[in-house]
């Protein structure tokens, strides 16, 4: 049984420490690190790891940690406040650039013939070329791809990109009602129209519609929402069911497990918290404090900045 472990503040590393509580919690993501070729941060991390799972009851310490990390970049050196979404974006990156490796893909296939065929082939192709020369658990666990479908206007053609993501950036609108995470993301996938898009065909500028679908879901999906992207925090209510579904064709089925909320007005202000789902409890995480309680309904927060969903 995951135990809950409160995580010392050595100085504005709240930042951290939520995001932390989230990946030293997740087993999946720590069995499969055990198996790698590690390196200095992935290493330090699976130490951490292991005294935060430890019998004992005093709060983790992570300095030695911060230590490694203050050796890789300079982005978070010092004690100053830092955004959470930077720093796990940036984790999860260094830890897959220490643990990846050269594979072997072969794309087995019978020439694409039709439009469908044709560009599951494409998006093969894509991720091939994105991940043969570097692939890690963190590609399998943490990585999705984007399909962008662009179609003329004017005679119809169509072509399309396929982009690997680690987080869906879902933006918000300030609003009095609560908004629910799936219509978030629904919008985000919404087709938009460009202007002044070359047109292989006609031969000129015409307008285009661009379509975002997710070809690929990742096993782990991480979502930010925009509220600093003006000067005032958007502080809308953001709905979390710990149940979603998503994708039309053929629905993947998301469980809610952690949520890094941002108390302040700015991002290099303020303080950070986390709350990880377990079961019929929430346990919520602040630095050093664990409060754990029966989860009643799905959470409803103006201060939600990062969720995690896992694939059931
Ligand atoms: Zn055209």
């Amino acid at each position: 049984m995951t135990k809950y472990k409160g995580i010392v503040n050595i100085g504005n590393t709240c930042y951290m420490n939520a995001v932390f509580q989230c990946l030293f919690t997740n087993s999946i993501l720590l069995q499969s690190l055990l198996k790698t070729h590690r390196k200095i941060l992935t290493e330090e991390f699976l130490n951490q790891a292991n005294d935060y799972h430890s019998n004992k009851t005093t709060p983790l310490n992570i300095s030695s940690l911060k230590r490694v990390i203050d050796r890789k970049t300079d982005l978070f050196r010092g004690l100053e406040q830092q955004d959470s979404l930077e720093f796990i974006e940036w984790f999860l990156d260094a830890v897959h650039n220490e643990i990846k490796t050269k594979i072997n893909v072969t794309l087995t296939h019978n020439t694409p013939k039709t439009v469908g065929e044709r560009k599951i082939y494409h998006s093969h192709l894509s991720w091939k070329k994105e991940y043969s020369k570097g692939h890690s658990s963190i590609v399998d666990l943490f990585h999705g791809q984007y399909q962008n479908r662009f179609s003329c206007m004017s005679c119809g053609s169509e072509s399309y990109k396929f982009e690997p993501f680690v987080t869906l950036h879902l933006s918000l609108d300030e609003k009095d009602e609560p908004i629910n995470v799936v219509s978030c993301i629904k919008e985000h996938l919404n087709k938009e129209n460009l202007h002044g898009i070359n047109c292989k065909k006609c031969k000129k500028d015409t307008r285009h519609q661009k379509q975002l679908t997710i070809l690929r879901f990742p096993k782990f999906l991480i979502v930010s929402f925009k509220r600093y992207s003006t000067t005032d925090k958007i502080k809308t209510n953001v709905v979390l069911p710990l149940n979603i579904e998503l994708g039309e064709n053929r629905p993947h089925s998301y469980k809610l497990t952690s949520i890094i909320n941002h108390h302040g007005d700015n991002l290099y202000s303020g303080h950070y918290t986390s709350i990880l789902f377990k079961n019929e409890f929430m346990h919520s995480l602040n630095d050093e404090s664990v409060n754990t309680s029966k989860i009643k309904g799905s959470p409803i927060s103006s201060n939600a900045y990062i969720a995690f969903y896992s694939c059931v």
